[in-house]
């Protein structure tokens, strides 16, 4: 039976070619776009360049009614995911109070709000990959939050209460970016879901694709986007939980 992988922005960029591989690995793939055209043209092209299965479902991973639409879409196709990527991403939004609220939103709450609203649909012993940047490092953090993200007994309410804060405040007092404060965040909510979820066996990394030649990473970025998609895809398969990846190899979060 084919494998079934759900792909947050799967509609340009490393979330494309993540969907590329896994549709010519013979996996099932859906492709979250939150624009429906961006999403249907986007699976009708990989289709016809992977001869694979892929669909496009609307999924804006900023609105819980879209996650809640898309859960119920699938629940209605009897649908299982056997792998779910957060890659959906913003950087570099408005500056102020909105493009703070946005990148947190996006970067932190989306695969926080994704994950549980698809919970119910993932599989006993699947695997759930967040994608993440070296950006998102605790070495960028001031002492006091890097100290707060890295506690091992921190729990999701804790992590949530921190990140609404930041988000309805100025975004300032972390010592770095919201980008990087979105990251450093959503590497915590890894190790906490990975926690969490051990019970059902369902295995939680964050893997970094490194700088990528993308519309985010720009044209002068070093890595291809099949070196992006490879890095971020070990998550996919991953015997370990709880961790940060490079390239399959632990990284410091
Ligand atoms: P990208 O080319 O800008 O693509 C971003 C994707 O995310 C697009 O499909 C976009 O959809 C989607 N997206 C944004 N907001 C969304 C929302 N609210 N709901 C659903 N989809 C949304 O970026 P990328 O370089 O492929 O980045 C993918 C991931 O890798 C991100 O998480 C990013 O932070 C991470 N990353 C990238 C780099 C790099 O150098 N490129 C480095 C480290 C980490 P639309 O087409 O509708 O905008």
């Amino acid at each position: 039976m084919a494998r079934t992988a759900l792909v947050t922005g799967g509609n340009r960029g490393i979330g494309q070619q993540v969907a590329h591989v896994l549709a010519t690995d013979g996996w099932d793939v859906l492709i979250g776009a939150r624009d429906k055209q961006k999403g249907a043209a986007a699976a009708t092209r990989l289709r016809k360049d992977t001869g694979g299965r892929v669909r496009a479902i609307e999924l804006d991973v900023t609105s819980d009614e879209s996650v809640a639409t898309a859960a119920r879409v699938l629940r209605d196709g009897a649908i299982k995911i056997d792998a779910l990527v957060n890659n959906a991403g913003v950087y570099g939004v408005a500056r102020g109070p909105d493009g703070v609220k946005r990148t947190i939103e996006t970067n932190f709450f989306g695969p926080l709000r994704v994950t549980l609203g698809l919970l119910p649909l993932l599989r006993d012993g699947a695997t759930i990959t967040n994608v993440t940047s070296g950006l998102g490092a605790l070495e960028n953090l001031d002492a006091a939050h890097a100290r707060l993200l890295a506690d091992p007994q921190l729990e999701r309410e804790a992590l949530v209460a921190e990140m609404r804060a930041f988000a309805d405040g100025s975004g300032k007092g972390w010592g770095t970016d919201a980008y990087g404060v979105s990251k450093a965040a959503l590497n915590a909510l890894t190790r906490v879901f990975a926690r969490e979820l051990a019970p059902r066996g369902i295995r939680v990394n964050a893997t970094c694709p490194g700088w990528v030649r993308t519309d985010m990473g720009g044209r002068g970025a070093p890595r291809s986007v099949e070196q992006g998609a490879a890095s971020v895809l070990f998550g996919v398969t991953a015997t370990a939980t709880g961790g940060v990846f490079r390239d399959g190899r632990p990284i410091a979060p």
